[in-house]
């Protein structure tokens, strides 16, 4: 048998996973469909396949992670790569010619995939331009964050059964936030409906253009939701004042038991985290158990990301034989 056969082949045709807006509805489902397997395997003793034996993973972190960074590490262990995790100083990085060292040193490890997070959107895929293995974005900037959108996505179809048709509300500081891109890209090629709400100093003009529904007060645009995605303010991001204090924020845009009200009943209620409890969203409704699915994203964040280590990975015995 040779190496090639030895591995499963995917109907994937990127080598790189850098963000959901260049993946199809069928590519989605696959990597989707797969995390749900991955699920099973993690809350059962059963090991997952050592699909990864004697590869090398290396987790490239130039911005603060808790979430992502440990469980692509959890994910890529438990499919049995060796994994080394460099979380680079924010304040060390130049730009560009500091990025481009690290990818002339990163060749000379040979690794096999290179999870990067970099506060420049656009910058994981220059990257990947320079490297030789795989490279999957962790989130760059105010662009992307495809794990997060798949992992927010297998978490719904498992709760609702579908995202096609449902009305998902992405709420809050959409301007500064690559999750909220992520999952526009997503659910929008999955046939769910989107709508923004957030003042108007944090939605960007160009949401209209993405067919998203823009709203500006939490009671008209939640009504008839099935799914109420809220966002953390991204004060890191943020030059300039973009709302007057948190206080006033949370009043009209923080996601609260009345505010809620307008939502369907059985609306569910998710954030990527790190939450600001009392800013974005009150604790009563976060830790609600019956309608929260915060801690099922966190969950589903390392099957996720086994899904997506695998399909990737499954086309590196073709390209290192070439
Ligand atoms: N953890 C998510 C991200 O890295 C969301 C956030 O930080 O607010 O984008």
């Amino acid at each position: 048998m040779t190496a090639a056969q030895k591995f499963p082949t995917f109907d994937f045709r990127h080598q790189h996973l850098l963000g959901i807006e260049e993946l199809s509805a069928d590519e989605i489902s696959l990597l989707l469909d797969r995390s749900d397997h991955y699920a099973e395997f993690n809350r059962t003793d059963v090991r997952a396949p050592q699909i990864l034996k004697g590869r090398t993973v290396i987790n490239l972190f130039f911005e603060n992670s808790t979430r992502t960074r440990t469980s692509f590490e959890l994910a890529a262990v438990r499919l049995g790569a060796d994994v080394i995790n460099m979380t680079v100083e924010h304040s060390s990085i130049k730009k560009g010619e500091s990025l481009l060292d690290t990818a002339l040193t990163l060749n000379a490890m040979h690794p096999n995939v290179l999870i990067c997070r970099h506060p420049e959107s656009g910058a994981v895929k220059l990257l990947s331009q320079k490297v030789r293995c795989v490279v999957m974005n962790g989130g760059d900037g105010a662009h992307e964050h495809p794990t997060q959108a798949l992992l927010d996505a297998v978490t719904i179809r498992r709760r609702k059964g579908r995202l096609q048709g449902l009305i998902v509300a992405i709420c809050g500081d959409v301007m500064h936030s690559r999750v909220a891109r992520s999952n526009i890209y997503l659910l929008q090629t999955m046939g769910a409906r989107v709508r923004v709400i957030g003042p108007p100093t944090l939605v960007p003009g160009t949401m209209e253009q993405l067919g998203v529904e823009v709203f500006h007060d939490m009671e008209s645009g939640l009504k008839d939701v099935d799914i109420v995605m809220m966002l953390r303010l991204q004060l890191e991001r943020m030059q300039g004042s973009y709302v007057p204090s948190e206080r006033e924020y949370f009043r009209y845009f923080g996601l609260d038991k009345q505010k809620l009200s307008s939502a369907r009943e059985d609306a569910l209620i998710m954030h990527p985290g790190p939450m600001n409890r009392g800013v974005e969203i009150d604790s009563e409704v976060a830790d609600d158990i019956g309608r929260s699915a915060i801690q099922e994203q966190v969950e589903m964040g390392v099957a996720v990301r086994m899904a997506c280590l695998e399909v990737l990975t499954c086309n590196l015995p073709i390209l290192e034989t070439r």
